[in-house]
């Protein structure tokens, strides 16, 4: 992905190339699921480069805060000349939760595309509107729905396939 251009923020919808980008978060969730993790995953795009990946860590790190997002975010670390992400679009497969929308708020960043809502904890759209609150001093422009069902059909067997697994003691989502 080269080409430094300044749309993915913006401008034209530009579907294509939300589900190329999105297809990376996807696989970063496939890795998690490999590693036991529910699979969720985020790629962050600036200037038309991927410059941060994430996956959901919470049980590797025993990190009640190693979202997939989060991750992404801290990746960004150092990139910029300041703590802000500048001219970026976050990519996630599951809709951010609280804690995460409001990183992603705290981090400026412009745009969030994520695949599938999530009813239990969802803040752009789902349970809250985090991200385009008009009372915060930043708000993201929100794209919902991208990948949807290949983003859903993840989680789906991930769970299906710990319940029919005896030896996982059924920790909870
Ligand atoms: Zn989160």
């Amino acid at each position: 992905m080269t080409g430094g251009n300044q749309d993915d923020q913006g401008g034209a919808p530009g579907g294509d190339r939300d589900e190329a980008y999105m297809l990376l978060a996807i696989e970063q969730a496939r890795l998690a699921a490999e590693e036991g993790e529910v699979p969720i995953g985020a790629v962050i795009v600036s200037d038309g480069r991927v410059i941060a990946r994430g996956r959901n860590r919470r049980e590797s790190r025993r990190d009640p805060t190693a979202h997939a997002e989060m991750e992404a975010i801290r990746q960004t670390i150092g990139q910029f000349a300041s703590w802000r992400v500048e001219r970026a679009a976050l990519y996630v497969t599951l809709e951010p939760c609280p804690m995460c929308a409001g990183a992603i708020v705290q981090s400026r960043i412009d745009r969030v595309v994520y695949g599938c809502a999530d009813p239990k904890a969802g803040a752009a759209a789902t349970l809250y509107s985090l991200l385009s609150d008009p009372r915060l001093n930043h708000r993201c422009e929100v794209r919902a729905g991208v990948l949807e069902d290949q983003c859903r059909e993840l989680l789906r067997s991930f769970f299906r396939a710990r319940r029919a697994s005896p030896s996982d003691g059924g920790r909870g989502e």
